[in-house]
C-alpha cells in the first residue's frame, strides 16, 4: 500500500506528472506537425466519414454495455450523485492505474476510499491544493489540467468525460494501440505527429452523449480484445472499422487467390502511397505479413537514458536509547520526485575522482550545516544504481555521523530528524530505501569487526592469564590461566 499511496500522493500533490505517463501527460499542449509537413494526414489514416464515426461509436458502446468489467470506480461513478465525489474517486483511480494493473488497483482502491472517502478527509490529511479549491473539483479537462498537481492531459479527459459527461477523448496506451490498428499508423508513437493525429482521432470519435463510457470502451477493449500481442479479431466490435484487419483478410485472401491460380491484385490498405507520410510504417520496416494486426503500433523508439552522479550522505546522530535518527530533507515541490524525502543530496559533476567528490559533499554539507566538514569524517558507504524512466542515476553514498543536532541553513528545504521507522513510514523514494539499506549494511559489517576485534583483544588477555577488572574471562582462558604454573 505504501508505494502506491506515496504514488497516487504524490499524483495529487504533483503539477504535470512525468514518467510512464499516457500520452500527452506533461506532453507540450499544442504540438503541432513538424514544419513541412503537409496540414492534413492521408485520409488511410482518419475517421472523416460522420455516417462511418456513428457506426463505430454504436458498435463500441453496445459491445461496452455487454462486456464491460466492474470495477469499483465505475460503480461509484454511475450511481454517485455528488459531482465531486465522482470525479475524486476517478481521480484516484486513474492515478494508481498509471501505476499497476487494475486487479492490483482495485484493493487500492478500495482501501484508499474507506480510508480518505472524500477530497475533505484528503485535505484534513494535508493536502495544500485542495485546501485551495475549497474541496471543489474543477469541471472541464481545461481547468482539471491548470489547476490540479500531476494531472496532465490524460486524466484530465478521463475525469471530465467520467464525471461530467464532457465529450473530450483520452488516449492512453490502450487507446494508442487500437487507434494506430484502426487507421493503420506505424510511425513512431512518440512522434509529435503521432501524438497529435491520435488526440485529434481520440477527440472526434468520442461520443457526445456518451463520453465516459465511449473512452472506456476504447480502453477496455484495449485491455480486453485488442491486446498488445494476442489480439481477438475476430471478437472486435469494430473489425469492419479496422484498417490493419482488413490487411490482413486482404493478405489472407491473395493467399488463397494465389493457391487457386487467380492473379486478381486487391489494393492495398496499410500505405497511403503519399511517399513521405509522417504516420505510415517507416520506409526501412514495411508491413511483415508475420506480425499480422500487431505490425501497429511500432515501438517508439527508445531514448536512452541520461546518467547522473549523485553524492548523498547519511547524517545520523544517537537518538533515543541510542539507536540512530537520520536527517531527512524535503524535495522541491516540483520535478523528479517532487515533494520526497530522502538524505541529504548534491549532483556531482561526471568525472570526478573519489577525494574530488568528498570535497564537493563536504562543502556543500558544511555551508548547509554551518559548521566544519572534514573529508575525512566522511565515510565511503558505497554506490546505488537506481534506474529512473529517463536517468541512470548513480548515489555515491557517505555516512557522517554527529555529536549533537545541526543548525540547518534556514533558505534550504524542509528536514526533520527520523528513526528508522519513521524513515520507512515517511513519503521517501526507493532509491533512499536502496541507500539506507547499504548504510544497514555497511554498520552490520563494522558491527561485526569491532566484535571480532573485541574477542580477539579478550583471547589475548585470557592467553597471558591476566585480565582487568571487569572483563570476563571465558571458561577455557580461565581454566588455563588458574592450572598455569
Ligand atoms: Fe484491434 Fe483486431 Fe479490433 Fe483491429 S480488428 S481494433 S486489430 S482487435
Amino acid at each position: 500500500m505504501s508505494r502506491l499511496r506515496a504514488a497516487a500522493a504524490r499524483g495529487l500533490r504533483r503539477r504535470g506528472s512525468g514518467s510512464a505517463a499516457p500520452a500527452g501527460e506533461g506532453s507540450r499542449k499544442g504540438a503541432s506537425l513538424r514544419e513541412g509537413a503537409p496540414a492534413r494526414p492521408h485520409a488511410l489514416h482518419l475517421f472523416g466519414d460522420p455516417v462511418e464515426i456513428d457506426a463505430l461509436r454504436g458498435r463500441l458502446l453496445t459491445w461496452y454495455d455487454k462486456s464491460r468489467r466492474d470495477l469499483p470506480w465505475r460503480a461509484l461513478a454511475a450511481v454517485e450523485p455528488d459531482a465531486d465525489r465522482r470525479a475524486y474517486a476517478v481521480w484516484v483511480s486513474e492515478i494508481m492505474l498509471q501505476q499497476t494493473q487494475v486487479a492490483t488497483v482495485i484493493d487500492y482502491y478500495n482501501r484508499w476510499m474507506q480510508k480518505w472517502p472524500t477530497l475533505q478527509a484528503l485535505a484534513a490529511a494535508s493536502l495544500e491544493v485542495v485546501l485551495e479549491l475549497a474541496g471543489h473539483m474543477p469541471r472541464t479537462a481545461e481547468d482539471l489540467q491548470r489547476l490540479l498537481p500531476g494531472v496532465g492531459r490524460y486524466t484530465a479527459g478521463a475525469i471530465a468525460s467520467i464525471s461530467f459527461g464532457q465529450a473530450t477523448g483520452v488516449v492512453d496506451g490502450n487507446v494508442i494501440r487500437v487507434l494506430c490498428r484502426l487507421r493503420c499508423i506505424g510511425a513512431d508513437t512518440s512522434s509529435l505527429a503521432v501524438i497529435d493525429c491520435l488526440w485529434n482521432m481520440a477527440n472526434t470519435l468520442v461520443d457526445r452523449s456518451r463520453p465516459g463510457d465511449f473512452n472506456q470502451a476504447l480502453m477496455e477493449l484495449g485491455a480486453t480484445v485488442c491486446t498488445p500481442k494476442s489480439p481477438l479479431c475476430g471478437e472486435c466490435p469494430v473489425k469492419e472499422h479496422c484498417h490493419a484487419w482488413r490487411r490482413v483478410e486482404k493478405d489472407l485472401a491473395s493467399a488463397s487467390q494465389k493457391l487457386f491460380g487467380k492473379t486478381t491484385l486487391v489494393p492495398d490498405v496499410e500505405d497511403c502511397g503519399t511517399g513521405d507520410c509522417l504516420l505510415c510504417l517507416p520506409a526501412a520496416e514495411l508491413w511483415d505479413s508475420s506480425l499480422g494486426v500487431t505490425n501497429f503500433p511500432r515501438k517508439a523508439a527508445k531514448k536512452q537514458p541520461r546518467v547522473e552522479r549523485t553524492a548523498t550522505c547519511v547524517l545520523e546522530r544517537r537518538g533515543h536509547r541510542g539507536a540512530p535518527e537520520y536527517l531527512i530533507v524535503q524535495r522541491p515541490s516540483s520535478g523528479l520526485l517532487a515533494g520526497l524525502w530522502e538524505f541529504p543530496s548534491f549532483p556531482l559533476a561526471l568525472g570526478l575522482q573519489e577525494e574530488q567528490q568528498k570535497e564537493v559533499l563536504a562543502d556543500h554539507l558544511q555551508a548547509w550545516t554551518r559548521q566544519p566538514v572534514q573529508t575525512e569524517s566522511l565515510c565511503f558507504v558505497g554506490e546505488v544504481v537506481h534506474i529512473f524512466s529517463h536517468i541512470h542515476q548513480t548515489y555515491v553514498v557517505y555516512s557522517l555521523c554527529l555529536d549533537g543536532d545541526v543548525v540547518l541553513d534556514t533558505a534550504s528545504s524542509p528536514s526533520r530528524w527520523v528513526t528508522e521507522e519513521e524513515f520507512r513510514a515517511s513519503a521517501v523514494s526507493t532509491a533512499m530505501k536502496k541507500v539506507l539499506k547499504a548504510r544497514e549494511t555497511q554498520r552490520g559489517v563494522q558491527n561485526g569487526r569491532a566484535k571480532a576485534s573485541k574477542r580477539k583483544r579478550e583471547s589475548k588477555l585470557g592467553a597471558a592469564g591476566s585480565a582487568p577488572t571487569g572483563i570476563q574471562l571465558s571458561l577455557r582462558a580461565f581454566l588455563r590461566a588458574q592450572s598455569a604454573p
